[in-house]
């Protein structure tokens, strides 16, 4: 999983003292894996030689979990976590339920154990048809 899958890095752009800037749009303010990504993106820079490198962070537009590539989908289903479920362009389904799918055996039949996982970006919830638990990456969209 690199932070580019996840659409977080925005850009990488070299200024004129060569200086490597690197600009991350958070996941959601106050998700406590935006400061983890950071101090990863800014070692993997020092580790390439860029030692003037730096990190910015661009609020705007607002990430979302929209932003997901298929191949992040993917690697996310490879560790067992569930992606968002895509953005519904119909705002009724904004207050709805997500209908989750089992990263195992892609069932709907899903339910919620818990509101927060591993990390309050996931949510754990229990396929009934394979009877696995599994984590839902639940990042959703910023409001205001
Ligand atoms: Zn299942």
């Amino acid at each position: 999983m690199t932070v580019a899958d996840l659409g977080i890095l925005r850009d990488v752009t070299v200024d004129a003292d060569g200086t490597v800037i690197a600009t991350l749009t958070p996941t959601y303010s106050g998700c406590p894996a935006t400061a983890m990504i950071e101090a990863m993106v800014a070692s993997a820079l020092r580790e390439a030689g860029y030692t003037t490198a730096r990190v910015e962070t661009r609020l705007s537009p607002a990430w979302t979990t929209d932003w997901i590539t298929e191949e992040g989908r993917d690697k996310l289903r490879d560790y067992g976590i569930a992606p968002p479920v895509a953005h519904s362009p119909d705002p009724d389904a904004l207050f709805a339920e997500p209908r989750v799918a089992c990263p195992r055996c892609e069932s709907t039949a899903t339910e919620q154990l818990a509101a927060f996982g591993s990390t309050p970006c996931k949510a754990q919830y229990r396929c009934t048809q394979c009877h696995e638990p599994f984590d839902y990456f639940k990042c959703h969209r910023q409001f205001g």
